[in-house]
C-alpha cells in the first residue's frame, strides 16, 4: 500500500509545473537581516573552552560568560540539537577573535529576499535592520530595495547600496559533524549552535514613513525577527502592531504573514500570542515553535506536538482559532497546512516549497530556478508518508474521505493539506532552510479573494 502511495507522490512531484510561481510577486519583508559568520567547531576552538564535567541538564538561554557558552555547546553537541543562545558582548568578542569564519547573508528577511530575487519577484522591499556596509554588500546582485518615505514621497535605494550609521550585528554559526565529542559522548548527528548578540532590531524611521504607500504595491507583508527585539520588547511589539495596522489600513487585501521563530522567553511568547497573532492572516512555524505556542494555548503535550502529526494538527487549529486564516508548519519529512485557499493550489505551493527546500539543503545555498531539477533524485521521506497515515486514521474516525487524503494530500472538509517532502541525506548547510520553505510556500500560494480587512 505504502509503495503505491509513494509512487503517486512521485507523480505529484513530477507534475509540478515548470512555471516559476514566484515570478512577479510583490513582497514587503521586515525586520531582520544579519551577517551570518559560519565556521566548523574543531579541536582548536574547543581547546579554548573549559569542557563541562557532565552534560548539563539545562543550558543558559543567555550566555553571560565562557562557562555558559561551554555548557550550551556541550548540551547542543551531546544531544545533537540545534540551539540559539543570546550572548554577552564578552562572549561575542571571544568568538569573533577565534576567527576562521565564512560570511553569509542571514536573518529571515534576507533569506526570503534572496530567494524572491533569484526567482524574479517584481518587487522585494526590505526593512534595513542594522545595515552596515558589510551587510549591504552581501545583498549584492539581489533585487531587494529599501523604501524610504521622504517629504511625502517614497524613494527606493538598492539594498546593496544602503548604509546607515548603526552598530552592525552578526550571528556566529558554529557547525559540528556527527561524532564530534565535547562532553559525554559523540554528537548523535551533525547540527549547529548559534551565538546571537544582545543587540536588537532597530526600526528605521524613513522605512516606517514609506509603509503606507509601499503596502499598496504589495501582495504580502512577511514579518519575522520578533525574537530579536530585546528584553524590553513591549515598545517594539507596539511598533510592530502599528506597522501591521498601517499596512492593512492602506491595503486591506495585503496578506500579513508572521514567521514564528524560537522565542525562549515565555513572556515574549505570550505577548506574541495575545497581541500580534490576532492581527495576522498567516503564520509559518516549525514543529518545536508550534509545540511552544500550543503549550501556552492549553495543549501541554510538548513532546507529542514535536513528533506527531495528529497533535500538530490540533495545535494548528488552536492557532487558527485566534483568527489566523492560514497556518503552515514544516518539519523534517513533511509539511502540513490549514488554509482558506483551494486545496489544489495549496498543495502546489507546498510541493514547490519542498523542491526548493531539498535543493537548498543539497547545494548549501539559496537555489535559482535552473537548480530545481536537482531535487528529482532526492528520495521521499518515509517519515512523511507515515505521519500522513496517522492523519488519515484520524480522518477515518471522523468519517471523512481518508483515502483521498493519503493519495492527494488534501482533505477539503478540514481545509487541510499535507505533503511528504524530499529529504537530503547529507545536507550541506541548513541554516535558514525553514525560512526559505516558508517564504516559498507563502509567496507561491494563490489566495482566492484575498483576506478581508480585520
Ligand atoms: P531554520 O530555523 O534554520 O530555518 P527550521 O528548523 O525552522 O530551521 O527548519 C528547517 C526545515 O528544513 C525543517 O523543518 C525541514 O522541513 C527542512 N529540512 C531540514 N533538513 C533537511 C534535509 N536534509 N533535506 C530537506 N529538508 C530539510
Amino acid at each position: 500500500m505504502r509503495e503505491s502511495i509513494a509512487r503517486r507522490w512521485e507523480e505529484h512531484y513530477t507534475a509540478v509545473s515548470e512555471e516559476n510561481p514566484l515570478e512577479g510577486v510583490k513582497a514587503l519583508l521586515a525586520y531582520n537581516s544579519v551577517v551570518d559568520k559560519v565556521r566548523a567547531i574543531d579541536g582548536q576552538l574547543l581547546k579554548l573552552l573549559r569542557k563541562p564535567e557532565v552534560v548539563p541538564p539545562i543550558y543558559a538561554k543567555t550566555a553571560e560568560d565562557l562557562d555558559d557558552l561551554s555548557e550550551g555547546l556541550c548540551y547542543s553537541i551531546s544531544n545533537g540539537l540545534a540551539l540559539e543562545v543570546i550572548c554577552s558582548p564578552d562572549v561575542i568578542r571571544f568568538l569573533d577573535e577565534a576567527g576562521g569564519y565564512e560570511e553569509r547573508l542571514g536573518g529571515q528577511v534576507a533569506t526570503v529576499a534572496r530567494l524572491l530575487s533569484d526567482f524574479s519577484a517584481a518587487s522585494v522591499f526590505v526593512h534595513p535592520d542594522r545595515f552596515s556596509w558589510k551587510l549591504a554588500s552581501l545583498y549584492q546582485g539581489s533585487r531587494a530595495e529599501v523604501p524610504l518615505g521622504i517629504g511625502g514621497k517614497v524613494e527606493y535605494v538598492k539594498a546593496e547600496e544602503f548604509y546607515w550609521d548603526c552598530s552592525p550585528e552578526a550571528h556566529y554559526i558554529l557547525e559540528y559533524p556527527a561524532g564530534l565529542s565535547f562532553g559525554d559522548g559523540p554528537a548523535p548527528r551533525a547540527n549547529r549552535f548559534i551565538a546571537a548578540p544582545m543587540t536588537k532590531v532597530l526600526f528605521h524611521k524613513e522605512w516606517e514613513e514609506s509603509l503606507s504607500k509601499v503596502s499598496k504595491e504589495c501582495d504580502a507583508f512577511f514579518i519575522a525577527g520578533l525574537n530579536h527585539m530585546g528584553e524590553e520588547y513591549e515598545e517594539s511589539f507596539r511598533k510592530v502592531r502599528e506597522h501591521i495596522r498601517t499596512a492593512k489600513a492602506s491595503n486591506p487585501s495585503l496578506i500579513i504573514h508572521l514567521e514564528i521563530t524560537s522565542v525562549p522567553d515565555l513572556r515574549k511568547r505570550e505577548a506574541i500570542l495575545d497581541d500580534i497573532l490576532p492581527l495576522v492572516d498567516s503564520v509559518g512555524v516549525n514543529e518545536a515553535e508550534l509545540a511552544d505556542m500550543a503549550f501556552l494555548l492549553g495543549l501541554p503535550r510538548w513532546e507529542q506536538v514535536r513528533g506527531n502529526a495528529v497533535y500538530q494538527l490540533e495545535a494548528m487549529h488552536l492557532i487558527r482559532a485566534l483568527g489566523v486564516r492560514r497556518v503552515n508548519m514544516h518539519t523534517l519529512g513533511y509539511y502540513l497546512a490549514l488554509s482558506p485557499n483551494p486545496v489544489e493550489e495549496v498543495r502546489k505551493s507546498l510541493l514547490f516549497a519542498a523542491i526548493v527546500g531539498a535543493v537548498r539543503a543539497s547545494l548549501g545555498r539559496s537555489p535559482r530556478p535552473e537548480d530545481l531539477s536537482e531535487a528529482r533524485d532526492v528520495p521521499l521521506a518515509e517519515r512523511g508518508l507515515k505521519e500522513m497515515e496517522r492523519l488519515s486514521e484520524l480522518l477515518k474516525l471522523k468519517d471523512v474521505d481518508h483515502r483521498t487524503f493519503l493519495r492527494e494530500g488534501w482533505c477539503e472538509e478540514e481545509s487541510m493539506v499535507a505533503v511528504p517532502t524530499r529529504v537530503v541525506d547529507n545536507p550541506k548547510y541548513t541554516v535558514g532552510l525553514g525560512d526559505t520553505i516558508s517564504g516559498a510556500s507563502l509567496f507561491s500560494e494563490k489566495w482566492g479573494k484575498g483576506p478581508s480587512p480585520r
